[in-house]
């Protein structure tokens, strides 16, 4: 998995159990892998953690990252058991000695390096009044250049905070200062409910104005989810393509049928579709009246709009065939198959 350049942006996640339970982080990665996770990081914290890397990656094909705080001997074991990647934290790997022995050992693997800057854990306080941002665009300079001077170039920066305009401003500083790829991510975004919002937000508006390489949505949750919420970002800014995409209208007086079921069952049986190789992705629309419907998604490929007791399938803003409710969901279905399954050809 290549990260930067013309790449599409990667979606990453982090497992949440103890590295050195090795089933246990196994199948949590095949869980993350199977919802379309592209990279995975792993907490070290012992060497029984950095050397459980190896055979944890012996049956895993996603590579792996170490994630390291204070021990850069812990870098070392991790890099020599394997780690695909290693994230280190300028604020508390601030020896050069251990900091360069870590460089050393990355470019004999042939392996990158994450500098992970993280605004709640900054290297020692500084007397030029500086905010969070600056200090963390200061150090990830400081720091990229000690690897560039050492002749290390497989390196992604990150800068994040749960401050979400603090992390904001932090990369759109940092953007135009290097050539680096950028993972993105808000730190400690929360619980789900505010956790995606959160992320979606800070993510969102940083990959919109063409920054970022890489993200990771950070939820107090499963970490599928997290992935999961990563697609969709990218896949609504247009980024990414992994799937039928689905518009439904909010619904308001004019509508006589059950949209939340309806759109409901379209959305749940479309998506065990989505990886279909070679198939056409579809803009679709589920919308509730016919009077509206087919002119508020024009854009759509294909879209269904209700009456009272018909539906009118229709293409671009055209209806295409009227169909009667109780049928509609079945109909609508093969016609959307019959339109993806076209696109392979
Ligand atoms: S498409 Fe029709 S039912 Fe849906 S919000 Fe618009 S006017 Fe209301």
């Amino acid at each position: 998995m290549k990260i930067g350049g013309d790449n599409p942006v990667s979606v990453q996640s982090m497992t949440k159990t103890r590295t050195r339970d090795v089933e246990i982080v196994r199948d949590e990665i095949r869980r993350l892998s199977v919802s379309g996770c592209e990279i995975v990081r792993v907490a070290v914290k012992s060497p029984e953690d950095a050397r459980a890397i190896r055979e944890i990656k012996n049956e895993i094909s996603l590579p792996v990252v170490a994630d390291i705080h204070f021990d850069h001997m812990l870098a070392l074991l991790a890099i020599d058991n394997g780690a695909d990647k290693i994230r280190v934290n300028p604020g508390n790997i601030t020896r050069s000695d251990h900091l360069n022995a870590i460089i050393d050992r990355s470019k004999e693997k042939g392996i990158a390096v994450r500098i992970g800057l993280n605004s709640g854990s900054l290297p020692a306080p500084r007397t030029d009044r500086k905010s969070p941002d600056e200090i963390m665009v200061d150090e990830a300079l400081r720091y990229i250049d000690i690897f560039e001077k050492k002749g290390f170039d497989d390196l992604v920066v990150s800068l994040k905070s749960s401050d979400i305009i603090t992390t904001i401003k932090a990369y759109r500083d940092i953007a135009p200062k290097t050539d680096v790829p950028l993972h993105l991510g808000i730190t400690a975004a929360g619980t789900p409910s505010d956790g995606i919002v959160r992320s979606s937000v800070g993510i969102g508006s940083l990959l919109a104005s063409g920054i970022g390489d890489t993200i990771r949505v950070s939820l107090t949750g499963d970490p599928v989810l997290e992935v999961e919420t990563g697609k969709r970002i990218l896949q609504s800014l247009g980024l990414r393509e992994y799937g039928h995409k689905i518009i439904s209208c909010p619904t308001c007086g004019r509508c006589q049928v059950d949209m939340v079921v309806i759109t409901g069952e379209i959305e749940a049986r479309l998506k065990g579709e989505i990886s279909i190789p070679g198939s056409k992705k579809l803009n679709i629309a589920v919308m509730g009246c016919e009077v509206n419907g087919p002119g508020e998604a024009k854009d759509a490929d294909i879209g269904i709009a209700f009456g009272s007791n018909k539906g009118a399938i229709f293409s671009r803003g055209n209806i295409v065939k009227t169909v009667n409710v109780d049928e509609a969901v079945e109909e609508f279905l093969r016609l959307i198959r019959e339109m993806a399954v076209k696109g392979k050809q």
